[in-house]
């Protein structure tokens, strides 16, 4: 699927790509409902469709990740209840493998990501995966989450890369799409982001449910 010798740097998504999304989906879908109810006597559900409603409205910007603007919206100390249930944050199958592969391979490797600082930092401490990177970077740092194609412009400016021999894996399209547009040639969908959804393949990109597929 790919042609490793063509590949000069390897840029990778965290939350749903590296990470089991089912922490990020349990924690904003029922985790903090369960808890803003509580806190603002309604019913969860009412308080699930309210938030959720909430959280729809910010999707694709920079707002949506971060913690200090949720904390904020919702009066709760978002990073504090984020750590209360942290050990659902568990990272993929095979994933480890891949990064030692690469690193075996001495292929730069980014994780590249459009969590908060926060989120990232609370992620790291939990899966020690930090030492697999060259280097981390956030969507904050540019201004921009990495749905707008001009975002890779701005990563180029804080990373050496050439998108003709550049690897993305992700689990957003819509990412994928922005990152072609730019002209970012190796493109990989990850289908199964979460461990408790059903693997979903694209139509538009070469698909993998777990990253042992890509070592040769
Ligand atoms: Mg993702």
């Amino acid at each position: 699927m790919i042609a490793w010798q063509g590949i000069e740097t390897v840029l990778l998504d965290m939350d749903g790509t590296l990470l089991d999304k089912h922490f990020d989906d349990y924690f904003w879908e029922h985790f903090v409902p369960e808890i803003y109810a509580t806190k603002n006597s309604i019913s969860e559900r009412e308080a699930r469709k309210k938030l959720l409603d909430t959280y729809r409205a910010k999707e694709g910007t920079l707002d949506w990740t971060d913690l200090d603007y949720w904390s904020e919206q919702l009066g709760l100390d978002i990073p504090a209840l984020k750590i209360k249930i942290d050990h659902l944050i568990q990272v993929h199958p095979y994933v480890i493998d891949f990064l030692k592969y690469l690193k075996d391979n001495r292929k730069p490797t980014y994780l590249v990501t459009n969590a908060h600082s926060k989120t990232l930092d609370i992620k790291m401490a939990k899966t020690s995966l930090s030492g697999y990177f060259t280097g981390i970077v956030c969507a904050e740092e540019i201004g921009m989450p990495k749905e707008n194609p001009a975002f890779w412009a701005g990563l180029q400016e804080k990373i050496a890369f050439t998108a003709e021999s550049t690897m993305l894996a992700e689990d957003t399209e819509k990412i994928l799409f922005s990152a072609q547009s730019y002209g970012i040639k190796h493109l990989i969908y990850v289908a199964r982001p979460s461990s408790q959804a059903p693997i979903k393949h694209s139509e538009n990109f070469p698909s993998i449910s777990y990253f042992n597929e890509l070592i040769s």
